[in-house]
């Protein structure tokens, strides 16, 4: 039933994703305009209950139902559907506003409430009994269910079913006013317990429930259920278009059966497909678990799909957008790969960020005949897609850092970085030649490489075109700061977290190593003034954020958001399988950052 979207897969070529061509919802807004439906007016909402923060499937909601309303001279509402007072709360509410807003959209003063319409919905379940259409049941929660059938069974009517309109007047009155216990009666809609669809087997309107709500505190103690709720609550604030996701299609029938009793404006509901992706949960309930039970560090965890663990991830609201607006609308569920997204910023950051030179695991190099106290300022380029940009200066000096991954004492196969006899060129600087190893006296370890430059070569002078296999990154000992540097993984280890052997659940699937800490990383002294949530790009290595929440001035964090893709990995990969591939290997090999 699910369809795999492919996607950029990281599978060699830079694949460029078209962006999608118009969608069946815009298609009917057209249509709709055409006809001159709705007077011309396009009005959307999303619609969130704020019992968790917004994932990276709303944001294809916020971004479907703003940006129609923005495509189409409409208007969008921000509505809270806070009709569960138990799970809900004013941190949900907060999170939302600040999610929605960064994604760039805004409702201006549309910021609505269902239980903003708490009395008007109780008036309208009062008309709905005066018609005979409601009544109040005493029936169990567990009896309403055994009442109701099956797929296969027609349910039987409750015997509270046919209470005159006096009595049930009467009831519902004395269930607002506190007189039952929580769980002892429902008001319920009067339809068909035959019907094959059970959603309109005499649904629940109404449930007795002491819980203080986050905005009405304790003036109510019957709650309306989401069904009987929802599509009153788009209807009063006259939405012409009601866009949910396609779990709620066989709910449409209760909802215009609502309407069409109560006589009163009539959105057009439209389902589409929810947002899946691979590797990822996208159900606040899960994501709930996932922090009560400290599998992450919070909702903002940046390894969680939540806009508030993309954003401190380093993700920008443009890629986010881009995405949505490229995996499209659709009538079909489908899973997404995660590479797609990630695509999506890669792209966007390429454009945006400066370029800078961090190494995360470093290893000690001192190039012997360079004199001790010179310090050279070489000019760097910020951003190379970004020309206006322009340079700045990194201090080199005699004793510098590299990567611990860009030396090998014996280079395999296709390796052509740094190794005893070897030469390659530092960026912006000089080539330097290995000559000899120094190790740790007891575990073996290389801990420092003496080195030897050739001063003839310097970075844009007239010898500096001398070919050498391989250019690599570095930082200078003495002016680089010490930082923090996280890598996240994928938070499962399955592209389907919900893939699980007998017995066990997608927990099970947890990738335990979806965290890695450096705690001794060293980026170049431009980086001294990073501020919460500035972008780089480490050079050869991916972009990168300064976490908002843990990063000092001088105890700097950053989070790894996306890396650039690694030829080399791809490479060791290719061989470990055993494919010699060498022409592809040494193609990827030279076209390396
Ligand atoms: P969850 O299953 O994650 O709890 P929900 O549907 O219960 O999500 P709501 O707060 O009711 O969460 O969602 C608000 C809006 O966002 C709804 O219109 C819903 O259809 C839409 N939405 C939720 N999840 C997705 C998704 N994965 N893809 C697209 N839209 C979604
Ligand atoms: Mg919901």
């Amino acid at each position: 039933m699910e369809t795999k979207v492919a996607a950029e897969g990281g599978r060699g070529a830079a694949a460029t994703v078209e962006p999608a061509p118009s969608h069946f919802i815009r298609n009917i807004v057209t249509e709709d305009l055409k006809r001159g439906k709705n007077q011309g007016r396009v009005h959307t909402r999303f619609p969130p209950e704020p019992n968790g923060y917004l994932h990276i499937g709303h944001a294809k909601s916020i971004c479907l139902n703003f940006g129609l309303a923005a495509e189409f001279g409409g208007l969008c509402n921000l509505r809270f559907d806070d009709t569960n007072p138990s799970k809900e709360d004013v941190e949900y509410v907060d999170s939302i506003k600040a999610d929605v807003r960064w994604l760039g959209f805004d409702w201006n003063d549309r910021e609505f409430y269902a239980s903003d319409y708490f009395l008007k919905l109780y008036q309208f379940a009062i008309q709905l009994i005066k018609a005979g259409k409601a009544y109040v049941c005493d029936l169990s929660a567990d009896e309403i269910r055994e009442y109701r059938g099956t797929l296969t069974e027609p349910g039987k009517n409750s015997p509270y079913r046919d209470r005159s309109v006096e009595e049930n007047l009467d009831l519902f009155e004395r269930m607002r006013a506190g007189e039952f216990a929580d769980g002892s009666r429902t008001l319920r809609a009067r339809i068909d317990m035959a019907s094959p669809n059970l959603n309109m087997r005499d649904p629940v309107m109404y449930r007795i429930l002491r819980a203080t709500h986050h905005r009405t505190a304790d003036q109510w103690c019957v709650y309306p259920t989401y069904d009987f709720a929802h599509g009153q609550s788009d209807s009063i604030e006259g939405i012409t278009h009601s866009i949910c996701t396609l779990e709620f299609e066989d709910h449409r029938p209760l909802y215009d059966w609502f309407l069409d009793q109560l006589a009163i404006h009539h959105p057009q509901q439209i389902e589409f497909a929810r947002l899946n992706l691979t590797f990822m949960v996208l159900s606040k309930r899960k994501l709930l678990q996932l922090v009560q039970h400290q599998h992450v560090t919070g909702w903002d965890d940046p390894r969680m799909p939540t806009l508030a663990g993309f954003r401190r991830r380093g993700y920008t609201p443009e890629a986010i957008r881009t995405f949505c607006e490229r995996i499209g609308v659709a009538k079909r569920n489908s899973v997404v790969d995660i590479a797609m997204l990630e695509h999506s910023l890669r792209e966007d950051l390429n454009k945006r960020t400066p370029r800078v030179m961090a190494v995360l695991r470093p290893l000690r190099v001192v190039i012997e005949n360079y004199p001790e106290d010179q310090v050279e300022e070489l000019e760097a380029v910020n951003n190379p897609e970004d020309p206006s940009t322009g340079t700045r200066k990194v201090p080199f000096s005699r004793v510098l850092y590299i990567e611990q991954d860009d030396f090998r004492e014996v280079p395999p196969k296709g390796f052509f970085r740094l190794s005893p006899g070897r030469e390659v060129r530092l960026r912006y600087a000089y080539i330097i030649k290995c000559v000899d190893v120094v190790k740790d006296p007891h575990t073996g370890d290389v801990i420092e490489l003496r080195c030897i430059y050739d001063a003839e070569t310097k970075s844009g002078s007239s010898q500096s075109n001398r070919k050498v296999k391989a250019t690599i990154h570095w930082v200078s000992a003495a002016h680089s700061k010490t930082a923090e540097v996280r890598l996240y993984d994928h938070l499962f280890t399955k592209e389907d977290p919900e893939e699980v052997s007998e017995g066990s659940d997608w927990l099970a699937n947890l990738n335990l190593k979806s965290l890695e800490t450096l705690n001794a990383s060293r980026v170049e002294p431009s980086l001294t003034d990073a501020k919460s949530g500035d972008l780089y790009q480490f050079e050869r290595l991916g972009y990168f954020c300064v976490d908002s929440v843990d990063s000092k001035p001088d105890a700097l964090v950053f989070n790894r958001a996306v890396t650039l893709r690694d030829s080399w990995a791809k490479i060791e990969r290719t061989q470990k399988k055993g494919l010699d591939n060498a022409a592809e290997a040494r193609r990827s090999h030279l076209s390396q950052p």
